[in-house]
């Protein structure tokens, strides 16, 4: 006799109808086939590129169940994938989700989670695609995020030149003092820790400035690891050093209040801001074009590598009396064995 659970929609297929039903798959152009066959099928606009990027969000290392609440695990993963997008100049397009979900948790998890990663799709005007599903002891999450750049014109971090400056968006250090707060179970006591918390819990990726910087930025990157690591990145693909102004680094809080702001922001991880450099001769454009939409500071110079230089560091930090030291890159490494938290 067939179990009798034989006639029952299967719980694989119940989840995917819920999924299906929470896509707008029609705000989007270009995509011709979503959820529901083998593959997606998909068209960019004609004369332009698609930028692919993927990350992993793994629980117990990203994120931790019970400190976390689902629907900001969902947002941040969705947001990672759009920051990356952001960096390179790209315009979201369409994300693909796949879940290996814990088996101890309800279905209201499970939606809570795809809650948080559509709000984040849709504030970005981009769409559910595809993806896959699983179950185990531990959650483990996957996006794919596909982005449309014109032709040529995508951001890229082997661009930067001696003499550009270095620019950044937003406060640093933020996300990273917000987690400090969520893991030590501190309730925010003022605007300032609010707004920490809430960068930690729904990061805002930059896509729209990120479109803006396409032929004015000479290299781009988002800053998920840390200034200290990801300017260190950028560097070594464009082949120079860099100097950072300490005094210029906007900060999430004032120095001397018992918590290090400088630190958070050199080191801290997961702000999901853009780290871009600009050529002197189009520092103009990029005032008139971003305007004060966006608050952007000048951090530091990028310099040439001299011969005598090349064993040593790349990047330089700045003090107020113009004395400089050596700025190793000491932001989230994800091969260290250490977790976020
Ligand atoms: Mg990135």
């Amino acid at each position: 006799m067939p179990p009798k659970t034989a006639l029952r929609q299967s719980d694989e297929n119940a989840w995917l109808d819920w999924v299906r039903r929470q896509v707008r798959p029609a705000a989007v152009g270009g995509l011709r086939l979503g959820i529901g066959d083998d593959a997606a099928i998909v068209r960019p606009r004609s004369g332009w590129e698609i930028a692919v990027t993927t990350d992993l969000m793994i629980e117990g290392t990203h994120f931790r169940r019970g400190i976390d609440r689902p629907e900001d695990c969902g947002y941040r993963l969705a947001m990672r994938g759009l920051s990356d997008l952001a960096a390179m100049g790209a315009e979201p397009w369409m994300l693909f989700f796949s879940a290996l979900w814990p088996k101890d948790e309800p279905p209201a998890w499970r939606r809570s989670v795809h809650r948080g990663l559509t709000q984040a799709a849709h504030a970005a005007g981009a769409t559910l695609a595809g993806g896959d599903v699983s179950s185990g002891v531990h959650a483990c999450f996957d996006i794919v995020a596909l982005g449309q750049i014109p032709r040529g014109q995508a951001l890229r971090r082997d661009g930067a030149r001696p003499g550009d400056r270095i620019f950044v968006s937003g406060t640093l250090g933020q996300a990273a003092w917000g987690r400090q707060m969520l893991d030590h179970g501190h309730i925010p006591q003022n605007p300032r820790e609010r707004s920490a918390l809430r960068r930690c819990q729904r990061p805002c990726a930059r896509w729209e400035l990120g479109e803006k910087l396409r032929g004015l930025a000479s290299a781009a990157m988002d800053l998920s690891d840390g200034l200290s690591s990801d300017l260190d990145r950028l560097c070594a693909a464009s082949g120079v050093h860099a100097r950072v102004d300490e005094t210029s680094l906007p900060l999430a809080g004032p120095a001397g209040v018992g918590q290090n702001f400088l630190a958070l922001a050199l080191h801290g991880g997961e702000d999901y801001e853009l780290l871009f450099t600009v050529p002197r001769r189009k520092l103009a454009a990029l005032t008139q074009r971003t305007g004060a939409s966006i608050q952007l500071t000048e951090v530091g110079e990028i310099l040439p590598v001299r011969r005598a230089r090349k064993s040593q560091p790349r990047l330089w930090l700045q003090a107020g009396n113009g004395r400089s030291q050596p700025l190793a890159p000491q932001g989230w490494d994800a091969l260290r064995p250490h977790t976020r938290h």
